[in-house]
């Protein structure tokens, strides 16, 4: 007998669920955890400025209604430590610790045929059996740092945002670097200006940002908004991103110039990338469409930034507007009108070294204090791919995704009995608010196992047949978009050698659900069960 029903490697938003999900149902479960907390994104992720980009009435668990009436979140887009004080609530409410293994890397998993048990190896050289095997690593969980000549002799600290010291980071009168323009170096940029003798912002790609206006929650608001929380909540399960939005419902290029310049303006005002993204059907799919958002955002750098000159180098023209992450910032365009920050081109000048003093480009040398990395992830699938996951006939998982990472339904990999991944790669993941996507996939997860259970079949596994289709379906719907157009995470672009795939499923929240609930009324349509 295996030693566990359900091993789950993880726990942030996923592992966390998990475990409560599957105790619930009455099965032994234990999530396995690397970080000395819970939390995982929200754990690692501590430096100044980190908050959600989702509204935290959106992004926080709906599994349980007295949860989320009893929890009052302080801000519309929280901060880093309200995010992870609000998980640790939900294990201490849930009394979900004993089920937690902290400080725990699970650095294998092998499928035994014989027993149909997974062997879980960890970094301290145990071993545990487990019927099922949960992934829950994380699409935005294996942090990168650029290998740059020399940095082993910088003088100064240097620091990734996703591994920042939790007693913080000091830069009151240090000359900083700051490498890494995406969502996180947006965030943390204003941030380290605020306090630095001079911040340089090292930037190889201007990116679109939209504001947040964030603000306090309103008590007579939350209320209100509280009274039918649950219709709202099936809104979103049905809605596009996981996100109710009120759009226009119309194409962009059918409107007035003028009509569509007050709605972007509107939306510009009130905050928030999806409900600004989400106001014409046809932005992301049409490029004269997407050219008009835009240039309509470069006007808002124009109008914001005082030196033409920086303003036209922050201009984003290398692909189309959403296409990468968006990201949101109320101050980050404003922050370049210090005279303490600079910005540096480093796309026509690119770094070419890192010596004890500074860093050298190809055409000047900054001599720094203290260097930051907001350089990402290897996204979706690089967390998984650190663990020697064994499947069926010692098969790796890394060499199967050696073309790019798969799974039938963007939850199961062909090939590795009773294995699931919570928002794998052809599941919308990080292409919808996050929290919602997870909760799905644990249900719908934890779902097939007890069908598997109640009909005493010991394993369960998609087929290679339903795997090769449903991928082919995620690259048809992401090709019919503007996504591919640009070099980013989702593509794996950021990762030198990485294949290009484009693995997150663009057909909507709502019908991915539709379609996954239908393969589990059709008896888990494309899976075998033994
Ligand atoms: C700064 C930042 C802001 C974000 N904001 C948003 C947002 O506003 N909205 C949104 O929808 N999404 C957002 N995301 C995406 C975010 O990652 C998800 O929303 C969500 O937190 C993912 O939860 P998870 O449990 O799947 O993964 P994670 O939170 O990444 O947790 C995975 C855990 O697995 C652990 N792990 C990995 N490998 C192993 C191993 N081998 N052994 C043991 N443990 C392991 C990691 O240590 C980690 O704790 C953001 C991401 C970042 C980085």
């Amino acid at each position: 007998m295996a030693d566990l029903d359900v091993a789950v490697v993880g726990a942030g938003f996923a592992g966390i669920y998990a475990v409560h999900a599957f105790r619930s149902a009455g099965l032994t479960v234990r999530a396995f955890e690397a970080g000395g907390g819970i939390g995982g994104t929200w754990f690692w992720n501590c430096y100044p400025g980190a908050r959600c980009d989702v509204e935290s009435k959106d992004y926080s668990y709906s599994f349980s209604p007295e949860l989320e009436q009893d929890w009052s979140w302080s801000e519309r887009y929280p901060a880093q430590p309200e995010v992870l004080r609000y998980l640790n609530h939900v294990a201490d409410r849930f009394g979900l610790w004993p089920d937690i293994q902290l400080s725990t890397r699970v650095t294998a998993a092998t499928w035994d045929p014989g027993s149909s048990h997974w062997t879980v190896t960890t970094g301290d050289g145990q071993r545990r059996t487990a019927r099922f095997l949960i992934s829950a690593v994380g699409c935005l969980s294996a942090y990168q740092v650029p290998s740059l000549p020399g940095l082993e002799t910088f003088a100064g600290p240097w620091y990734h945002t996703s591994r920042w010291p939790r007693d913080g980071a000091d830069f009151t009168g240090l000359r900083v670097g700051l490498i890494g323009t995406g969502s996180t170096g947006i965030q943390v940029a204003p941030e380290i200006a605020a306090v630095a003798e001079h911040l340089y912002v090292f930037q190889r790609t201007a990116n679109f940002a939209v504001p947040n206006r964030n603000r306090a929650v309103d008590p007579d608001w939350e209320r209100a908004f509280k009274a039918d929380y649950r219709t709202y909540r099936k809104q979103a399960q049905e809605s596009f991103l996981g996100v109710p939005i009120p759009g226009t419902g119309r194409p962009a290029l059918t409107e007035p110039a003028e009509d569509v310049q007050r709605t972007l303006m509107a939306r510009w005002q009130a905050g928030g990338g999806m409900p600004f993204l989400g106001a014409y059907t046809d932005v992301l799919v049409d490029r004269a469409a997407n050219d008009i958002v835009a240039e309509f955002m470069r006007d808002r750098i124009r109008e914001t930034v005082a030196d033409p000159a920086v303003a036209g180098l922050l201009l984003p023209r290398a692909y189309p507007v959403g296409a990468k992450r968006l990201c949101q910032s109320d101050d980050y365009f404003a922050m370049f009108n210090r005279p303490t920050v600079t910005l540096v081109d480093i796309r026509s000048a690119p770094v070419s070294s890192v010596a004890p003093s500074g860093l050298r480009t190809a055409d000047a040398f900054y001599e720094l204090d203290a260097l930051v990395f907001a350089t990402g992830f290897d996204a979706i699938s690089g967390a998984l791919r650190q663990i020697d996951v064994r499947g069926t006939g010692g098969v790796s998982l890394a060499g199967e995704w050696a073309a790019g990472p798969r799974s039938y339904l963007g939850v199961a990999p062909a090939g590795f009995p009773n294995m699931f991944i919570v928002t794998g790669p052809g599941s919308p993941s990080v292409l919808s608010n996050m929290v919602l996507s997870i909760e799905q996939h644990v249900e719908w997860i934890r779902d097939c196992v007890l069908h598997a259970d109640a009909r005493g079949h010991a394993t369960v596994e998609a087929t290679p047949s339903a795997e090769d289709a449903w991928m082919a379906h995620v690259t048809e719907v992401a090709y019919s978009t503007l996504f591919p157009l640009a070099d980013s995470w989702y593509t794996g672009a950021n990762i030198p050698g990485k294949p290009r795939v484009f693995t997150p499923y663009l057909g909507g929240v709502g019908p991915y659900r539709a379609r996954c609930d239908a393969v589990a009324a059709a008896g888990y349509e494309g899976f075998v069960f033994s």
